[in-house]
Order: structure tokens, then C-alpha cells, then sequence
């Protein structure tokens, strides 16, 4: 199957065929399509299967349908792995998308080497999309920065990439008073290596009857 096939508009499909991507892998093939349709979903899924694209390209595509309608105050999108690497990653890879489809979303990245006027400042231009720890959103949820109620308005997906290193590397409690703020009809994305009994956990605690996918 092709990647229009599976229901991704064409800026996004000459984007990736600038990148010299031009067939899906086996997790694009299924989490692309649920995705769309703004189901939760849970995929197994590790480094060098295609699992950022598989949620990258379907909330692109969501978004790019939405964005005229930005009178949000907070992120629409919030995308929360383990470690700084992946961060830039992730990062670097929704930016050059969103170059390659000349559409007009502002995408930044928190770290915790910010200082809080960094953090201020990076969500001060209003972006769509954060790349982020979840160590970074407490902190501007905690000092104001981001404040609760702007989020609780303009979530629309939360994506906890590398949910069992998120895990490991301690982010069980920052995550847990996130989902304070997750709205009910926040459509929420997990990919993780395993499934551990933590991920079970993390996966009752923010998701509404997702897609478990397996491949
Ligand atoms: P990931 O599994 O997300 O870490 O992706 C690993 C690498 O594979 C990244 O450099 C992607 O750009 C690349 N990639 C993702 N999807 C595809 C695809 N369908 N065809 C070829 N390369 C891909």
C-alpha cells in the first residue's frame, strides 16, 4: 500500500517522496488509518520501525485540516519522550515536514537545560506542536508558563513516545499530574518497545479504549 492509499493528503506524500520515502512500513500501515480517524492507539513499536512517522504524518495531517481555526492560547499538539536525543529527533523531523509542505504550524522543543525565561519564551510565539520531556511541561505548568487552563482548551493530541524508557527514566509522577490536564476528547498516542506492567498502568491511566497494535 502506498502512503495516499492509506488516506494521507498529497503535500504530505510529495513530502516524503522529497525524503525518498515512498512505501510505508508494516506500523505505518496500521497505526496511519486508526490514527486519522482520531482513535487512541497503543503500538509496540522500536527505534528504526518507521514509529515516529506512524504518528507524525496522521497528526500532521489533522492538523493541517484544523489550522485555520487558531485562536488556541496553548499547544495543540504535545509529543513527550525520555530523552533529550530523541527530542532533537523528533523535532527535526516535524520541522523539515512541515518545511517541505510550506504550511504555516510553529513547532518548538523544551529541554531541561532551558532556563525558565527560555521556556517562557519558546511558548510565548504560541506553537502548535511541543516536542518536550515531561519533566520540562511541569515545570511551565508549575510556573506558570503554560497555564492549565489554555491547555485543558487546546489539547487535541498528547503522544507519549518511548513510554517505557518515559518510565524508567522516572517520569511516572510528572506524567501522572499531566493527565490532569489532558482533556476527555484529547486523542492520545503511546508507542513503547514493551508492554510492562508500568505501561499497562500509563496506558489505563490516559487512554479511552485504545487500539492495542502488535506487529
Ligand atoms: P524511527 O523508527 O521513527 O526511529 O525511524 C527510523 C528511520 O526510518 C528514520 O530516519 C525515518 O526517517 C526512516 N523512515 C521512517 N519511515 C520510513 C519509510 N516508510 N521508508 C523509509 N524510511 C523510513
Amino acid at each position: 500500500r502506498s502512503f495516499e492509499e492509506l488516506g494521507l493528503e498529497a503535500r504530505l506524500v510529495r513530502a516524503l517522496s522529497k525524503k525518498s520515502i515512498e512505501k510505508p512500513t508494516p506500523i505505518q500501515i496500521v497505526a496511519i488509518p486508526l490514527i486519522l480517524e482520531g482513535k487512541d492507539v497503543v503500538a509496540r513499536a522500536k527505534t528504526g520501525s518507521g514509529k515516529t512517522l506512524a504518528y507524525l504524518l496522521p497528526v500532521l495531517h489533522n492538523l493541517f485540516a484544523d489550522s485555520p481555526s487558531k485562536s488556541n492560547l496553548a499547544p495543540a499538539v504535545f509529543i513527550l519522550v525520555p530523552t533529550r536525543e530523541l527530542c532533537q529527533q523528533v523535532y527535526s523531523e516535524v520541522t523539515s515536514l512541515i518545511e517541505l509542505c510550506r504550511v504555516q504550524l510553529k513547532v518548538v522543543q523544551l529541554r531541561s537545560t532551558m532556563s525558565a525565561s527560555d521556556l517562557k519564551t519558546s511558548l510565548a510565539g504560541l506553537p502548535d506542536i511541543v516536542v518536550s520531556t515531561p519533566a520540562c511541561v511541569q515545570t511551565c505548568l508549575k510556573n506558570g508558563t503554560l497555564q492549565a487552563k489554555a491547555l485543558q482548551e487546546s489539547l487535541s493530541v498528547l503522544v507519549l513516545d518511548e513510554a517505557d524508557l518515559l518510565l524508567s527514566y522516572g517520569y511516572e509522577d510528572d506524567i501522572k499530574s499531566l493527565t490532569a490536564y489532558v482533556p476527555k476528547r484529547c486523542q492520545c498516542l503511546l508507542m513503547s518497545a514493551t508492554s510492562s506492567a508500568d505501561v499497562e498502568k500509563l496506558k489505563k491511566l490516559i487512554l479511552h479504549n485504545p487500539y492495542i497494535l502488535t506487529l
